[in-house]
């Protein structure tokens, strides 16, 4: 089976991963410090604060944003769970915001239209979370302009987008937002195994963020109420979670990191085949360019209705059934059954939801051989037909 998505493991991995079991720190230690420090400098971020998922990362980014009970977050309908989860887990309600057609991000005009009926109905979201899907950034200038005018905070979920870039920076700069967030999953670009990290412009957000993946307690007395008992003496100033990553995940991911801007280039390369090859099948391929360069983590693919006498799920079961692990990006949020008990139904985001009945990634990641890629694209071509 050629999986939708996969990680690449080199020697040097396995070297770095090796010399930090052979040292004295397994769990939070320098490993960690220097991928955050890494990262950081890569994106043109102040600082990177390293958990053990972006699902945390997302968490713990909501909480520094001080959403809470009565908040509103927003995201797109377009992305896996965690974007919106995570404003779930702080107490907050979720709304969504329909996506471009082109893009499969969320709209910024849809969000400027919601955002004008929210102000009068006074209902504004706190935090808006932009998701760069597939790895294409959102329109960041566009919503950044929006954060300021109506007072709400910007996290991007970036879980797709690492080596991406937007404009002339860095997706993970957070020039138009408060935090980003990247994830290190074995699937998306490069990979800590499990690992999530934070970037952030804003020393404050970042303090607070390392106190809460670590039970929001701080050894620092500055923070502290009152003077410390001694040497010994921590205090916990809010309640925090058990979210640290290990210097085992953060070696694997600096050494991963070396390779991240070739990574891309790979990933590039293989859109461009794809675009090529697919050109004259009734598919409709991802859209990319303008500001953005795309990460890359998806090529998801819509099977044309207009065009095609197949349907999607003819074309999925065709193509798993010939060792092609396609997979779909993504099921709408708010039509889970969990977010249907909040109110939400089929058709509140429709276009979203027309974008899902057709979409299926193909395999894409920077180890794939055009050889494979040849496989795929001939199983598609008699799955379409
Ligand atoms: C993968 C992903 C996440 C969650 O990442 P984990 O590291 O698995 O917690 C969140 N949002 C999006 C859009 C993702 O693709």
């Amino acid at each position: 089976m050629i999986p939708y998505g996969r990680q690449e493991v080199t020697q040097a991995d396995i070297d770095a991963v090796q010399a930090v079991l052979r040292s004295e720190f397994l769990t939070q230690g320098p490993a960690v410090a220097r991928f955050e420090q890494a990262l950081a400098a890569y994106c043109g971020a102040a600082h990177g604060v390293a958990v053990a998922n972006a699902t945390a990362a997302l968490h713990v980014a909501c909480m520094a944003l001080d959403l809470g009970p009565g908040d509103w977050l927003w995201t797109s309908p377009n992305t896996f769970l965690a974007s919106a989860n995570c404003g779930v887990y702080c107490g907050a309600r979720i709304d969504f915001v329909d996506i471009d057609p082109r893009s499969y991000n969320m709209d910024a005009a849809a969000l400027a239209d919601k955002l004008e009926r929210a102000e009068r109905a006074g209902c504004l979201p706190k935090v808006v979370v932009p998701v760069h899907f597939a790895g294409q950034s959102c329109d960041m200038a566009a919503i950044g302009a929006l954060a300021k005018r109506y007072g709400f905070r910007v996290l991007e979920d970036a879980s797709h987008a690492v080596g991406g870039r937007y404009r002339d920076a860095p997706v993970g700069s957070c020039a138009y937002s408060d935090i980003a967030v990247f994830s290190f999953h074995p699937v998306k670009i490069v990979t800590t195994g499990e690992g999530g990290v934070a970037l952030t412009n804003d020393a404050a957000l970042a303090q607070r963020m390392q106190r809460l993946r670590s039970h929001g307690m701080t050894r620092d007395a500055a923070l502290m109420d009152g003077e410390p008992d001694g040497p010994w003496y921590y205090q916990q100033t809010e309640l925090g979670y058990n979210y640290r990553i290990t210097d085992i995940q953060a070696a694997l991911g600096s050494s991963q990191l070396a390779r991240l801007d070739e990574y891309v280039r790979r990933r590039h390369r293989l859109a461009q085949r794809y675009d090529a090859l697919l050109a004259e099948l009734p598919v409709i391929v991802p859209a990319r360019g303008g500001d953005a360069y795309s990460a890359l983590h998806l090529y998801p693919v819509q099977v044309d209705a207009r065009r095609c006498r197949r349907s999607r799920r003819e074309v999925f079961d065709t193509l798993r059934a010939a060792g092609i692990g396609v997979n779909v990006h993504y099921i709408p949020v708010h039509t889970q059954p969990y977010y249907r008990r909040m109110g939400f139904r089929s058709g509140d985001f429709p276009r979203a939801e027309a974008y899902y009945a057709q979409a299926i990634s193909l395999p894409m990641f920077a180890a794939l051989t055009d050889a494979q890629q040849d496989e795929v694209v001939t199983a598609l071509r008699e799955a379409l037909t």
